[in-house]
């Protein structure tokens, strides 16, 4: 451990369990804190469920849901995995073993701030039927210069808002890759009537109109899917070690010509996509069920409107300098981003850096609200009051930095 020699590792490796029940309202699954999502994709696939899952593969279930983890595929028609969540397993900072439900103060708390009040043992979450996905289109298109990437998002982004915003049968995520490729996904929900061909012909016609290339044309027909779409993808994205700066913008509401304007022609047109190769833009919407849900301790069920900037590169071969270079890219999007009316900055504990102490991120605004904010900071002096779980994406917040 870099930060601290002191510094306790707990290796979950061994928790590999996920049990499917049911109570009187349907499915439940009980996941282990070692399970990662691969391992609980497939099984719900085996059991024909349905959950708003991580695109990584290997992300940890319960480090997702504690940080209050988001989907762009599926969180408008499943809410965020963790407002799906009816009973948790944790051991307090006392030692103490807990079982909470939605009745104990700590639950919801557990459910975007866990990382900084315990270690979860086990999560119960409620299960969907596959059913509630009808399918998925999905195009990709490569690009050769980023004025056509730019040219292209301008276009999609009128689309994803008064196409996909406004319909909450329907859910849609682009991707802008390092790696000169545009793809466009487009989730229909079980509520969704019409023809899914002609509901993305739009973004055909534009790719076309750009004389874009078209490199990937393909239908999901299933959760199981559009859940898996991203593996082989994300796979190929390795270093040694691999660096990641994890940012992220949005809006409360729908977003207005400006703000779409500052996506395209500055985050993607400055993003450091050519000196950072894995590097990612995805542009999601949110809003649906993950903002009717229960309210959790996490701006991500907040917003209707989500762009993540993910800077990745294999460290491997690069200079000092040239590591700069990209942090400095990338902090210059980033701190244009906070002069844009109604865009928020860094405001989901899975995409953002709040440990950097010269962010300007709010606790008010990664947690949702102030109300919120004050609610987690108490539990936080209650149940961890010597602060041992202090290596989480909300220290600085909480007051435990450094
Ligand atoms: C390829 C990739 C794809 C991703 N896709 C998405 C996505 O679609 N949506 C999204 O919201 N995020 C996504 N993320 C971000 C991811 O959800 C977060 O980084 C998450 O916190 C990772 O959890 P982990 O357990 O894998 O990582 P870790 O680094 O092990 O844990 C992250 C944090 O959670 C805490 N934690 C982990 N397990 C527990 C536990 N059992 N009890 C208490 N605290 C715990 C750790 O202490 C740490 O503070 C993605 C990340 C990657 C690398």
């Amino acid at each position: 451990m870099f930060a601290n020699s002191d510094a306790i590792i707990l290796d979950f490796i061994h928790l590999k369990s996920i049990e499917f029940h049911r109570d009187d309202e349907g499915a439940l699954v009980t996941v282990g804190a070692g399970v990662v999502f691969r391992e609980l994709v497939e099984a719900l696939k085996a059991h024909q469920g349905a959950l708003p899952v991580a695109t990584g593969p290997d992300v940890g279930v319960i480090g997702y849901i504690v940080n209050g983890g988001l989907s762009g595929y599926f969180s408008r028609r499943l809410g965020l995995l963790g407002q799906r969540v009816v009973q948790l397993t944790m051991v307090t900072a006392a030692g103490e073993i807990r079982v909470l439900t939605p009745e104990d103060a700590l639950f919801f708390a557990m459910l975007g701030a866990g990382s900084a009040l315990g270690v979860v043992v086990d999560v119960t979450i409620r299960v969907e039927s596959e059913s509630a996905i009808q399918s998925a289109e999905q195009r990709g298109f490569s690009f050769a210069t980023r004025e056509q990437a730019v040219a292209f998002a301008r276009g999609a982004l009128r689309m994803l808002r008064d196409d996909v915003l406004e319909n909450d049968s329907v859910s849609m995520e682009l991707v802008v890759t390092g790696t000169n490729a545009l793809i466009a996904t487009v989730i229909f929900y079980d509520s969704f009537n019409g023809s899914a061909a002609e509901f993305v012909q739009p973004l055909e016609d534009l790719a076309a109109s750009l004389n874009l290339p078209v490199i990937i044309e393909s239908r999901l027909g299933s959760w199981y899917e559009v859940a898996a779409a991203l593996w082989p993808v994300i796979e190929g994205i390795t270093g040694e070690p691999l660096a990641m700066l994890n940012h992220c913008v949005g809006t409360y509401g729908m977003p207005d010509d400006e703000i779409l304007d500052f996506v395209s022609d500055t985050l993607i047109a400055q993003a450091p996509l050519d000196q950072a190769n894995f590097s990612l833009v995805e542009i999601r919407t949110l809003g649906g069920a993950a903002m009717s849900r229960a309210k959790l301790p996490s701006g991500n069920c907040y917003h209707l409107f989500f762009v993540d900037l993910v800077t990745m590169y294999d460290t491997k071969g690069k200079t000092v300098g040239e590591r700069q270079e990209i942090a400095d890219l990338t902090t210059r999007v980033i701190d244009q981003a906070r002069d844009v009316n109604g865009l928020t900055v860094d405001f989901s504990g899975t995409h953002s850096q709040p440990d950097d102490v010269d962010s300007s991120a709010l606790a008010s605004i990664i947690f949702g609200t102030e109300a919120m904010a004050d609610h987690v900071t108490g539990l936080k002096k209650q149940f961890d009051p010597h602060n041992r779980f202090r290596f989480h994406p909300y220290a600085k917040f909480l007051g435990t930095a450094g």
